[in-house]
């Protein structure tokens, strides 16, 4: 029993310390729900060359290693007194070398948490032990109904043709590299001609789409929230639906993470835009399309939640087309160790840029036709690390989350008409963009 269970938590260890020493991730309970609710093709894009060159030399052939010696088992009587004094010399050892300055010692676990959340496997199996526990919690609690006496408003009612609200939900596009909020490159070069109304200090919930998305639509904010809370009670979809709005979700991303459980959601159609989908996933042009499809088709008032693709890492080539390309020369694999710096920058700078160009021809759209009375909203899940203080990629525990992964782009764009309608008022809409929104 000792060596294969050995062998398993070495495998584990190499596992984990790829990941956070290559990417400064810290394996916790929210980072074990991301791997579990990602897809194939994202988690392939994880699993390179040098990560199975790491996994071969620091997993594999120590693993094989332990089956190597034999082992001569000593009698059962033997076995009474060795057993227990080898345990309780461990102990010893382990608690004598904490004890020698144990003032030190405990001062450094209370206020290093990342510490043990980097100690390997333990942190993991602490980790798919609690994630285990949240998962079972929340799948047994009775989800609480919400805003079930929610109607339409008379300036809603009184519109003549269909509302169409569209959200850009996601993905990872961080504040500082929007140039609408300042970045020194423009990586928003179309949405700077319109007229938006951009929020400048807009903090996410979250590290990661598995919370900061759910998060988003649920009526808690980020101090009250949790999975479990979440799972327990029905969220903006389901108040949509119970004022007769039509909540449609169509997703190019992880999926709908439960908030539309209820009211349905569904992938992106990649026969609707097969240039788009070339590569295997879809880049956000995919929507686009989606977009066409509902202006054309809707006759309810609707709320159209289009889940991006964004700027989703490590392979940020990935998510802007062949020759869209600003910003150059760009990390072209989701190897960070193959590449610049300045390369990953690049590539990331254009994904914004595509993303940019993706809402932009969204509001073009919307503008242009005369089917709906359209309005439309981009809001960012949250940030990511291009590398600062060596870390890469987003999911990092709140309390040391640095700020490039939860300040994030946040604007809408209201036409006159429908602010007219909706008795908008657009002065106090733009003194709000300048103060601390989440
Ligand atoms: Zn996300």
């Amino acid at each position: 029993l000792h060596r294969p269970l050995a062998a398993g938590l070495i495998l584990l260890a190499a596992a984990a310390a790829w990941y956070q020493d290559h990417l400064g991730a810290v394996i916790d309970k929210l980072m074990i729900q991301n791997v579990m609710n990602t897809t194939v093709t994202e988690s392939r894009q994880l699993i390179t060359v040098p990560y199975l060159r790491h996994m071969f030399l620091t997993g594999v052939i120590p693993a094989v290693l332990l089956f190597w010696p034999r082992i001569t088992y000593a009698r059962v009587r033997g076995l009474l007194w060795r057993f227990p004094l080898t345990i309780a010399a461990s102990f010893l050892l382990t608690f004598g070398f904490l004890f020698i300055n144990l003032k030190a010692n405990v001062s450094i676990i209370r206020e290093h948490h990342e510490l043990l959340g980097s100690y390997q496997p333990g942190a993991t199996i602490g980790a798919l032990v609690r994630y285990a526990k949240m998962e079972l919690r929340a799948g047994n609690v009775e989800v609480k109904p919400l805003g079930q006496d929610a109607a339409k408003g008379p300036a809603l009612l009184a519109t003549k043709k269909p509302v169409l609200l569209v959200l850009f939900a996601g993905e990872t596009a961080r504040a500082q590299n929007f140039g609408l909020n300042g970045y020194s490159r423009n990586t928003t070069p179309e949405l700077s001609q319109l007229d938006v109304f951009n929020f400048k200090d807009a903090t996410s919930c979250g590290t990661s789409t598995a919370v900061s998305l759910p998060c988003m639509f649920s009526p808690f904010d980020r101090s009250d929230y949790s999975h479990e809370r979440f799972m327990g009670s029905e969220n903006l979809l389901d108040v949509l639906a119970h004022a007769g709005v039509d909540p449609v979700w169509v997703d190019n991303n992880t999926g709908d993470q439960n908030i539309a459980r209820r009211t349905g959601a569904r992938m992106v159609d990649v026969t609707l835009n097969p240039a788009a989908c070339a590569g295997g996933e879809c880049t956000d042009a995919a929507l686009l399309t989606e977009l066409s499809a509902q202006i054309g088709s809707i006759t309810e008032d609707t709320v159209l939640v289009l889940h991006m693709i964004g700027s989703h890492g490590p392979a940020y080539y990935l998510r802007y087309p062949e020759g869209f390309a600003p910003f150059i020369p760009d990390c072209r694999t989701a190897e960070f160790d193959y590449c610049s710096q300045q390369e990953i920058v690049n590539a990331y700078d254009n994904s914004i840029a595509f993303t940019d160009h993706i809402i932009a021809s969204a509001i073009k759209m919307l503008d242009q036709q005369d089917r709906v009375s359209p309005a439309l909203f981009f809001l960012s899940d949250h940030g990511e690390s291009l590398g600062e203080a060596g870390l890469y990629l987003h999911a990092a525990p709140m309390f040391m989350a640095p700020e490039v992964q939860t300040q994030v782009p946040f604007l809408m764009w209201l036409p006159q008409k429908f602010q007219e309608t909706m008795h908008v008022n657009a002065a106090c809409l733009t003194d709000r963009t300048s103060q601390p929104v989440s």
